[in-house]
């Protein structure tokens, strides 16, 4: 079968890596316009780099939760996997996961505004660091903000409609273009989160609870 998989920041939520709207979730502590839009950056790149150097660090201590290590486990099986993630840290890839399609970017990459060069970031970035390939002082997180265009978007519609199954973990469906990928997929549809998203209704299948407890049990199924 052929399976398509959305994670968002609810996966990565019981590794310690807060989701953003939750209650106490980042964006209650953080303007998004400061810190996740290119004119936050603009205005204050040392306060951006601030707040993904802080995220880094929480990433860098964070550990992969039995929901990473199972969508893992499923990868290595009889199953034709892909996995999206809206999520810049990289857990996926650290719980063994192949091939992790990162649509937002990643938090441990760099990227040069000027030249588009991209390489592995320091725990610590700064506005100063110049572009190992250019030189410029142009330096930012390799993530996508806010008005910006999600990477890979062909291919990623190309695997959510051709899938026999599409099925969206711990995202509150509040960001597009993600959240609309459920309406591309031709398939069997299923959604598992704390509770309903946004976009619940939208959904054939539903399974609500903690991903750890949710995900293994529906990939021990599946195997
Ligand atoms: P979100 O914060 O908007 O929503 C998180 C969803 O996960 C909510 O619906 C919540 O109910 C659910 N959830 C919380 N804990 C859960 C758990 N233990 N098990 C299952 N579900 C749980 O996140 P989003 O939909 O991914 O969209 C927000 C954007 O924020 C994304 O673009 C993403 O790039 C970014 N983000 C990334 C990280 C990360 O990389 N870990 C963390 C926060 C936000």
């Amino acid at each position: 079968m052929k399976i398509a998989i959305l994670t968002g920041a609810g996966v990565s939520a019981e590794s310690g890596l807060g989701t953003f709207r939750d209650v106490g979730g980042l964006w209650t502590q953080y303007d998004l316009n400061d810190v996740a839009t290119p004119q936050g950056f603009a205005r204050n790149p040392a306060l951006v780099h601030d707040f993904y150097n802080a995220r880094r660090t929480n990433c860098a201590e964070a550990v992969p939760n039995a929901a990473h290590e199972a969508l893992a486990a499923l990868a290595t099986g009889a199953h034709d996997v892909t996995l999206i993630t809206q999520n810049i840290d990289d857990l996926h890839s650290r719980a063994g996961s192949p091939d992790v399609i990162h649509m937002h970017g990643q938090l441990m990459r760099a990227l040069c505004a000027a030249c588009d060069a991209s390489w592995d970031a320091p725990l610590v970035m700064s506005p100063q660091d110049p572009c190992p390939d250019c030189g410029a002082i142009a330096t930012r997180p390799d993530v996508v903000w806010f008005g910006e265009i999600p990477y890979h978007m062909e291919t990623i519609a190309h695997a959510v409609t051709s899938a026999d199954l599409f099925v969206a973990i711990g995202t509150s469906a509040e960001v597009y273009p993600a959240a609309g990928l459920v309406e591309l997929a031709q398939g069997r549809t299923l959604e598992i989160n704390l509770e309903p998203s946004a976009r619940a209704n939208a959904f054939d299948d539903h399974r609500f609870g903690p991903a750890t407890q949710i995900v293994p049990a529906w990939v021990a199924e599946l195997r």
